[in-house]
């Protein structure tokens, strides 16, 4: 019998850290969500936000927003120069649906992307957050029916955009950075 007696941290609590806060399943927002397994403490980095990081440019080529029924949600701007496409080769962050009164928020930290918890979730609820896509004051009547929001939250604001200017604060940014 091998007798080397060093302490070493065990496999098993290793797993027991790496233990997924959430699993996928099917959605009642939208096609799939991600739901809690257990109870996710507020302020929680929940997950990060993964993909291919292109250029806006190269977003804008992949992807035509006119030509999409829906929107798509798998693009995430992450600086002004760079976006990061889940669709491929995401995280599962791309499932986290958005709602007007959400219960996650994302956080840019040196141009890499988290999804923290902005109160407790308890096993079973959805985790969400409030994509607040960018306004530049063009959108048509077609653009806000295929950003309509349909969370079914009371608070709902019927857009998956940012609110509108005459109804947000002044210096509204639809992304919180942090240093
Ligand atoms: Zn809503």
């Amino acid at each position: 019998m091998p007798s080397n007696t060093t302490a070493r941290p065990s496999v098993r609590v290793n797993i027991r850290l790496t233990q997924p806060w959430f699993e996928i399943r099917r959605s009642g927002i939208q096609g799939r969500g991600a739901f809690a397994v257990r109870t996710i403490p507020k302020g929680t980095r929940i997950i990060e936000y993964t993909g291919e990081r292109i250029s806006h440019a190269e977003a804008d080529k992949r992807y035509d927003d006119e030509a999409m029924g829906r929107h798509h949600t798998f693009l995430f701007i992450a600086t002004s120069r760079t976006v990061v496409d889940a669709r491929r080769e995401g995280s599962e962050a791309k499932y986290i649906n958005h709602a007007c009164d959400p219960n996650c928020e994302a956080v840019i930290d040196r141009g890499r992307i988290f999804i923290e918890a902005v109160k407790t979730i308890r096993a079973g609820q959805e985790l969400v957050y409030d994509y607040s896509y960018g306004r530049d004051g063009t959108e048509t009547a077609a653009d806000e029916r295929r950003y309509r929001c349909r969370c079914g939250r009371r608070k709902c604001r019927g857009s998956i955009l940012e609110p509108k200017p005459e109804a947000s604060a002044k210096g509204h940014r639809s992304l919180r950075t942090r240093r």
